[in-house]
């Protein structure tokens, strides 16, 4: 959530919170620093599907870009969304917001949305990363609670752990469902 990897000539001084220092064949190394221990690593063994490398940033990806990263697949748009391989930084609150804000319900089939939708999407995701840019919203300081969101974007959430509230737009209560292991929320009326 709030933890970061870093690329480092070994002789530059190891931050605080680094858990897992890597090794690369270049000599530098790849740094976990995770302040508030939320990271997981995990080792896959050679044989398994191999990793594709880091996914694209939400900000520059291309309109053609983005939509033909959600092509064919089955899973819903909200895990698609939070698959680090297709974008990457991507988190839980910023793929709910973002799906709001584009109309589409989280569990729709990512393959399946229209064209026309992923560009609201896409638009949607710019403008809700762009105002927690503005906000600060990445600074370990700004993070409270231990879901990582209490302070300061909590007053622009529009469905984001409102469940029950009324929806800002329609009054309708948000709901709160699971997707791909992750809680997720949504208005029922403004998301189809
Ligand atoms: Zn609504």
């Amino acid at each position: 959530m709030t933890g970061r990897l870093l690329v480092s000539a070994p002789e530059v001084a190891l931050p605080a919170h680094t858990h897992a220092v890597l090794s690369l064949s270049g000599g530098n190394e790849l740094r976990f620093v995770d302040a508030r221990r939320f990271g997981r690593l995990s080792v896959r063994a050679g044989h398994e599907k191999p990793y594709h490398g880091p996914g694209l940033e939400p900000l520059t990806v291309g309109e053609d870009e983005f939509v033909a990263l959600f092509r064919g697949r089955k899973t819903p748009i909200k895990a698609a969304l939070l698959n680090q391989s297709l974008l990457h930084g991507v988190g839980n609150i910023y793929a709910d917001e973002s799906l709001f804000r584009a109309g589409i319900r989280p569990r729709r089939q990512a393959g399946r949305l229209t064209r026309r939708e992923l560009l609201r999407l896409r638009e949607g995701l710019r403008t809700v990363l762009r105002h927690a840019i503005e906000l600060g919203g990445s600074s370990v300081s700004d993070y409270v609670d231990a879901d990582g969101v209490r302070g300061f974007f909590q007053l622009e959430h529009r469905v984001y752990l409102r469940t029950g509230e009324p929806c800002r737009v329609c009054g309708t209560p948000i709901r709160k469902v699971t997707v791909g292991g992750r809680s997720t929320h949504y208005c029922g009326v403004c998301q189809r």
